[in-house]
């Protein structure tokens, strides 16, 4: 598997390094991320402005768009209202949200707490790469919103599965 990350402007910084990254993917059963080739951190903004997108096909990727500044506190673009599942996720993980400037921010308290959001998003994505492989047939001719959401409820369970599970490892 390979990291690979966009140039960030100045005063922004990536929370996870790529070495984090492989610390959370070796944490994964190996069967689950076989066939994903390359892992990419961005700040650009994915599909429907989520901090995480997945590419199936020959070689699947999956993308983190995810950059905060000094102060820890990721900054999104003005058109971005995020929806109320997407809050409820980033307060699970301590992340707060709000509103300056027109944008929508979430502030974390520490350094820890934005790692285990964006290894919560990193799961997730890998629950689609599992989630597919097990449900391959016309998969995107097929694409239903009934579909869709089976499909995020499944990978969401996944990586809260996966973290609580690392969770009652690291007890013992
Ligand atoms: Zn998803």
């Amino acid at each position: 598997m390979r990291y690979t990350h966009d140039i960030l402007k100045k005063d922004l910084i990536y929370p996870c390094t790529f070495g984090d990254l492989q610390k959370y993917v070796q944490m994964v059963p190996r069967a689950d991320v076989r066939g994903i080739q390359r892992i990419h951190i961005t700040n650009r903004s994915l599909w429907h402005f989520q901090d995480g997108a997945y590419r199936s096909g020959g070689g699947a990727i999956i993308t983190l768009s995810y950059a905060v500044n000094n102060e820890l506190v990721r900054i999104y673009p003005t058109k971005y209202y995020p929806i109320d599942d997407v809050i409820s996720d980033w307060a699970e993980f301590g992340g707060k949200y709000f509103r300056k400037n027109g944008r929508s921010c979430v502030k974390w308290q520490h350094r820890k707490a934005v790692k285990r959001y964006i290894q919560f998003v990193l799961y997730h994505e890998i629950g689609h790469h599992v989630y597919r492989r097990e449900n391959p047939i016309g998969y995107y001719r097929k694409q239903t919103r009934k579909k869709y959401k089976e499909e995020e409820d499944y990978c969401d369970n996944y990586s809260r599965q996966l973290l609580s599970k690392i969770a009652g490892l690291r007890k013992k």
